[in-house]
């Protein structure tokens, strides 16, 4: 499922590329750029310029590494899988919002279309004309919308379907990613504590020593 998702987030930037690079790229380690070139066979400039465009997007991120004999910068990759998924939720929003505007145009207004050419001109558009093409000089007839509404009503209704899935798969990654926080928390607290007792313990022990030595001194003195 999040494959899938991740694909579409990457493949909205670059096209089929963008798919390679899904396949390639890790969300967990990062990945020398000239490994992907060689595994997309690509020049690396090609390969740079396809991943600082998912970079623009917050899709993915990178270190770099210095080469100390050349001088030059090596870089590694990595998907950032949450940014990756808001930005698949934004797109997903945007399409839903243009193809309701869309379906509120073809319910609401008429349309008449030149059968020949196959465009469709707005019913104001069509009445300038005096309903007739302007390219072939055909009569423009009414349009019959019912198809065309029906498709996009089918389109709307995958596409928020596929929302759903993207704000779900949002939730599950950042209650994972807070409870890890809360695990590493909790840990850091346990080990302060820990450090705080064995210090406690060492100044307790020094204590002794010096109880010890200063009788010791005592003792000694008295003989
Ligand atoms: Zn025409």
């Amino acid at each position: 499922m999040q494959k899938k998702l991740i694909d579409d987030s990457f493949s909205i930037v670059l096209g089929k590329q963008g798919l390679d690079l899904a396949k390639i790229l890790d969300e967990k380690k990062y990945i020398n750029e000239f490994i992907i070139a060689k595994k997309m066979n690509l020049t690396i400039n090609q390969v740079r310029n396809f991943l600082y465009r998912l970079f623009e997007h917050g899709l993915v991120s990178n270190i770099r590494k210095k080469d100390k004999k050349k001088g030059w910068y090596t870089y590694f990759w990595k998907i950032e899988k949450i940014n990756t998924l808001e930005f698949l939720d934004k797109e997903i929003k945007k399409r839903i919002y243009n193809l309701e505007h869309l379906l509120k145009s073809r319910e609401t207004k008429r349309f008449y279309t030149c059968e020949r050419c196959n465009i469709d001109y707005s019913e104001e558009n069509a009445l300038l004309n005096n309903f007739i093409c302007h390219d072939c000089e055909s009569v423009l007839v009414l349009k019959d919308n019912t198809k065309e509404i029906n498709e996009i009503k089918k389109n709307i209704i995958y596409l928020k379907k596929e929302l759903e899935e993207v704000e779900e798969e949002i939730k599950k990654n950042k209650d994972f990613l807070l409870k890890k926080r809360e695990r590493e928390i909790k840990k850091e607290k346990r080990l302060k504590k820990q450090a705080k007792e064995k210090l406690k313990k060492k100044k307790i022990n020094e204590k002794k020593k010096i109880k010890k030595k200063t009788k010791k001194i005592k003792s000694i003195k008295r003989k």
